[in-house]
Order: C-alpha cells, then sequence, then structure tokens
C-alpha cells in the first residue's frame, strides 16, 4: 500500500542546506572545508540555522535518509508565481540517493569520486558508480544534478510516496490491545469475544482524487473502521491529520466502541479520516476532498449503520458537506447521516461544546470526590481547537484559574490566570497563542509537567508516557483528548496518586450529544439547549458514578474500570446476539430503560 508523507520543516530545510553546499554557497564551503567531513559541517549548519541542538540536527538527518532511500515516488512543490506540484523523475530521486550518501556519516561514495575535484562532479561520478549509466560523460547524470538543486532549492514543501510501512510509536492500537487484556481479565472476558474484540469488525481504504487549485490532480488515502456494532450503530469521528496512521484510526475506533457503552448508548464504535494536511489546503480542495471521501464511503454509512461526526481538523462545514454529498446521491435529505453539523441544517444545540461541557461534568465530580475546591483551582489545557477552548472557557466561568494553554505550535502560560475567549481571539488573527501578552511562553513538553490541580490533554495521543509521567504535577488529568496517556504512563500517575479521569468518560459528551442530534433528526423535532445539557449531564454523571463504583471496589484506576464497565455491555450484547450461552450478567443497561 502506497502512503504519503511529507518532509517536516526541519526535514526540508536540511534538504535545501545539503542543495546550498553543493551549491558551492562560500560560507557553507568555508564550514565544510574547515570540519572533517560532510556530515558534521552538514549538522552543524542545521543545528546553527534552525537553532535546535545537534543531535536534533543529527535525528532530522537520521529520518530523512531513512525516507528519501524508502521512496518510491517524490513531488516538490514549487513557489509562486508557478506555485505548483511536480513529479521528481526516478533519476533525480537516485541522484538525492547519493546525496544524501555525500552527507552520510558513513559515506559509500569516497572510492568513486575521490579523483574528482568539484564536490557537484564526485556526486556525478557517485551517481554513475552506484546506478549506472550507458553513456560516458555522464550528461544525463549532470542534467539530473541540476534540476534536483534546482527543485529542492526553491521547493515549498516537498511529499513522498512510499511502501514502508507508517507507524506512529508508541503505536495506539497497541495501547488498546493492552488495556483490553487488562480489563478483560479482571473481567474475565469470554476469550472467544475478547478475540474477536481485538480486531475490527470492518476496515476501509479508499483512494480518493483530487483536482487540486493548480490544476494537478492528487490522491489522497481515507479510512473508515467500523470497530464494533453489537449495540448499535457503529459512531465515530472523522479526523484530517498528515500523519494519520490505519492503526490510530482502528485505536481511535476501539475507543469509540467503549465509549459510547461505558455511558450507556445504543451505539457501536467507529473512526475514519484522511491522511491529508488540512492547513495546507485551500476551502474548495478541502471540500472536493470530503465529497469523494463521502461518494467513496457512502454504501457504508447511513444513519441506521455508521454515523461520522467532527474530530482533528474537521468540523460542522465538513459535516455539512458529508451530508448534502450523501442526500444527492440517496435522493432524499439524511440529515442523520454525520453529527456535528450545523444547527441549520439538522444539528443539535450544544453539541459544538459537548465534548468540553463533559469534561466539565466530570471535573466537577473528581473534583468533589478529592475535596478539591473549584473556585481558584488551577488548570493547564494542552491543546486549544474545539475541545481545549471549550474545556477552557467552562472551567473559566465555574472560577477555575487557567494558567497555561498550548496549540500545536507550543504554549503559554501566566501564573495569574488567562482568560480563553481572549486568547481565542488572539489565536485567530495570529494564527497560534504563543507572544500572547504578558505570558512567558514553554513547549507542550513543558505545559504537560506543570504544578496545576487540573491538567487537561486536549490534542493527541501519547503525550504522557513513561518518560514524562514522574514529572505530572496535577491532581486530575482529565483527558479531552483520545489516548493522551500510555498504558505504562496510567501505572505511574496511580501510583503517584493522580486521578485519571479516562478519555472514554471524560470526553464522552461529544458522541452523547451526537446521539442526542440523531434522535433528533429522527423525530424531525428539536430540543432546546437546556434540555440538552441537562440530558448530557445526567447521562455523564450516571457513568461517572458507576465507573467509580467499580474502581473502589476492585481497587484499580479509573481506566481500567471504565474498560470493565464498557466491556461488560458490549460483551453481554455480542453474546445475546449470536445467541451464545451467557458468561456474563443479562441485563445489559440501556440508557432508555431506566
Ligand atoms: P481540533 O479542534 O482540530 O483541535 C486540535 C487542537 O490540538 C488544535 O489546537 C491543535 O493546534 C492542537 N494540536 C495538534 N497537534 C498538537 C500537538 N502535537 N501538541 C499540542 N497541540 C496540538 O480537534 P478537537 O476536536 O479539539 O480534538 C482534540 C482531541 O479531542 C482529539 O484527541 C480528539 O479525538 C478528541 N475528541 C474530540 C471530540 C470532538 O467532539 N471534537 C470528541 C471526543 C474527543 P493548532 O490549533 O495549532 O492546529
Amino acid at each position: 500500500m502506497l502512503s504519503s508523507i511529507e518532509l517536516s520543516s526541519r526535514e526540508l530545510e536540511m534538504m535545501k542546506l545539503m542543495a546550498d553546499f553543493l551549491a558551492e554557497k562560500p560560507e557553507l564551503t568555508a564550514k565544510i572545508e574547515s570540519y572533517t567531513t560532510a556530515h558534521y559541517a552538514l549538522i552543524s549548519a542545521c543545528s546553527e540555522k534552525l537553532d535546535i541542538p545537534e543531535a536534533d540536527a543529527w535525528k532530522t538527518f537520521e529520518e530523512l535518509e531513512r525516507k528519501i532511500n524508502e521512496a518510491e515516488y517524490l513531488h516538490v512543490e514549487a513557489p509562486y508565481p508557478l506555485k505548483k506540484w511536480y513529479a521528481v523523475s526516478p533519476q533525480e530521486i537516485n541522484m538525492l540517493r547519493v546525496l544524501i550518501d555525500y552527507f552520510s556519516p558513513n559515506p559509500k561514495m569516497t572510492s568513486a569520486s575521490g579523483l574528482v575535484t568539484s564536490r557537484s562532479e564526485s556526486v556525478i561520478e557517485a551517481h554513475k558508480w552506484f546506478f549506472g549509466t550507458s553513456e560516458g560523460n555522464g550528461e544525463l547524470a549532470r542534467e539530473s544534478f541540476r534540476n534536483l538543486m534546482e527543485k529542492t532549492q526553491t521547493a515549498l514543501s516537498i511529499r513522498l510516496e512510499t511502501l514502508a510501512p507508517v507507524i506512529t510509536t508508541p503505536n495506539p492500537y497497541k495501547t488498546v490491545l493492552e488495556l483490553l487484556q487488562i480489563a478483560g481479565e479482571k473481567l474475565k472476558l469470554d476469550e472467544g469475544i475478547h478475540e474477536m474484540l481485538k480486531r475490527p469488525m470492518r476496515t476501509l481504504i479508499v483512494n480518493i482524487p483530487v483536482v487540486m487549485d493548480d490544476g494537478s490532480m492528487r490522491i489522497f488515502t481515507g479510512y473508515r473502521v467500523q470497530y464494533n456494532d453489537a449495540l448499535g450503530p457503529t459512531k465515530g469521528g472523522i479526523r484530517y491529520h498528515p500523519e494519520l496512521t490505519l492503526d490510530e484510526v482502528t485505536a481511535l475506533s476501539a475507543w469509540m466502541t467503549l465509549k459510547t457503552a461505558v455511558v450507556g448508548l445504543p451505539l457501536g464504535g467507529g473512526k475514519g479520516g484522511i491522511r491529508c494536511n488540512p492547513k495546507e489546503m485551500s476551502p474548495g480542495e478541502l471540500e472536493r476532498l470530503t465529497r469523494g471521501y463521502t461518494r467513496a464511503l457512502a454504501k457504508f454509512i447511513g444513519p441506521y449503520s455508521d454515523v461520522p461526526a467532527p474530530d482533528v481538523y474537521t468540523d460542522a462545514q465538513t459535516m455539512a458537506w458529508i451530508m448534502d454529498e450523501y442526500s444527492q446521491m440517496v435522493g432524499c435529505n439524511t440529515f442523520g447521516v454525520v453529527t456535528g453539523k450545523p444547527v441549520c441544517i439538522g444539528g443539535s444545540l450544544g453539541r459544538n461544546e459537548a465534548t468540553s461541557r463533559g469534561v466539565m461534568y466530570t471535573v466537577i465530580k473528581a473534583a468533589k470526590h478529592l475535596n478539591i475546591e473549584l473556585k481558584g483551582a488551577t488548570v493547564a489545557v494542552q491543546g486549544f481547537g474545539n475541545v481545549g477552548y471549550h474545556a477552557a472557557r467552562l472551567l473559566h466561568e465555574l472560577g477555575c484559574k487557567i494558567i497555561a494553554i498550548s496549540d500545536s505550535k507550543g504554549g503559554i502560560c501566566n501564573s495569574n490566570g488567562l482568560d480563553p475567549a481572549k486568547v481565542l481571539e488572539y489565536k485567530n488573527k495570529k494564527g497560534s497563542v504563543i507572544g500572547y501578552g504578558n505570558c512567558k511562553d514553554l513547549t507542550n513538553e513543558e505545559l504537560l509537567k506543570l504544578k496545576c490541580d487540573i491538567l487537561i490533554p486536549a490534542a493527541m495521543e501519547n503525550q504522557i508516557t513513561n518518560t514524562n509521567a514522574n514529572n505530572i504535577n496535577a491532581k486530575i488529568v482529565a483527558e479531552g483528548a483520545n489516548g493522551p496517556t500510555t498504558p505504562q504512563a496510567d501505572e505511574i500517575l496511580f501510583r503517584n496518586g493522580i486521578f485519571v479521569i479516562p478519555d472514554i468518560l471524560a470526553n464522552s459528551g461529544g458522541v452523547i450529544v451526537s446521539y442526542f442530534e440523531q434522535v433528533q433528526n429522527q423525530m424531525n423535532y428539536y430540543w432546546s439547549e437546556e434540555e440538552v445539557r441537562s440530558k448530557l449531564q445526567n447521562t455523564i454523571v450516571n457513568a461517572f458514578n458507576e465507573v467509580l463504583a467499580v474502581a473502589k471496589e476492585h481497587k484499580t484506576n479509573m481506566r481500567i474500570a471504565a474498560y470493565m464497565n464498557a466491556l461488560k455491555r458490549v460483551a453481554d450484547a455480542m453474546l445475546v446476539r449470536k445467541q451464545m450461552s451467557f458468561m456474563l450478567s443479562p441485563n445489559p443497561q440501556r440508557i432508555g430503560d431506566k
């Protein structure tokens, strides 16, 4: 399977530096001559240019070397006025591999290029030696070299396609399997059910052709994983992210299965996404991509089978496009095919802030349980999108002091407290929270270690790991994000007495109100915001109480307790549906039964 990867800005800068070295820029020539190897010259120049430690420059080189050597195809984005993507020829890719070898710590080219004097000639000689050439003077290699230099030095971005597996470490799917094992053992889960729950029910991979604004065609890979539908139609968000992997989507779909179950919704779990960088796409490109994705999935989604919703870097507009495209395909308005829509086309009041309102209700419960006064309690929030912003805003309204906020570029901190609405206004203008008045800048890693009462990771997976868990200095960790804590980190937090409200419970407010949206779409009758809020509060507070009771009874942490409650409901439904003998309680609880 071909995967598309965009080089990071560091990798791109390093490639440009390599080209500059070969273009004999005097300041770089001096550097290369004062060092024993081209590798050290590059690492030191890169570290100076990007203001990063040499060890990081070294790692960047290793990653770049691996990616280029594994690349099947390469494309560069030329600058204005062209602003167009160009394919790099196979010969130019080979030339790039020679270039990488030239700067590697152990270059293979030394013997081939030893006889020529200029750096560019030695690279051309090495190309002839590595890849063979039928013509004697290497004019083709020379042309590839010239083209490659020009494309690299002017590139706005570079992307490549590779057959090598693209993985995230730690792998979030592995996290799911580890937690299933622990909770399954405690629950004495039926072995057959456990086997089924280790794997998704259905995985769809689609390749979506999109005509880009510059007239070129790009193919994007999208996924939809329907993990388990024992309790009802699969339900879960759609994520647009440049580093999205199938294992990540699979993990997220498993968490959705457990999330809908732990709060007692009559829904299963699914998740989807597209590997793309929405920040670099125009609204038109995003719309064409979303409509293409919808057409590719149309046979497999629907109000009674699988219902998507927004997730990272998708929003109500994305849902409106999906609903519209799907409705055109089936020939009638089908509002219920997605949730998280704009209110004017069947969205629910209160859905936009629902995840964060749910986080707030669980924080209130946890604070009461731990005797923490919320007025004046200090809060640090990682991620300032839908979940992070509304969580900060709602806790600020409760009287908490928001001392730190971050986004993908970094964070800000002020011990006197921040007003989230004002920070958002600033971010909307500047593109990041960084630089907001009277604040100290800090990294995302530093934010996580801040001393505070409540820490809210509300960005991505794998933020709290065994390398930083011992430095977490909060009393409550409320997981707005999915999978921000690894199982090893979880144990450390539990040992250190930190109360974790696990993702499948803490951020379930989103799917709870999504379920309410589906119900309203089916009735074609809409509730007031107060009604939505009160139903959300009842549902999530009940689930919190149930999970806390199991945690106490089994002397385990809240995550394992939440998994146990959820697994039991899913397993009960699977057993009864497949008419297998009951191993567990025959009374699965559903939201409407109470
Ligand atoms: P979003 O609106 O797209 O916002 C994501 C935020 O995370 C942005 O502020 C982004 O920064 C920041 N971010 C991205 N990568 C980061 C990194 N490496 N370090 C720090 N910050 C980073 O997404 P969202 O809907 O709030 O979702 C956030 C998390 O909540 C995800 O784990 C999602 O699965 C989970 N969740 C969402 C919902 C929902 O209803 N939306 C429901 C349940 C769970 P920039 O602004 O700089 O891009």
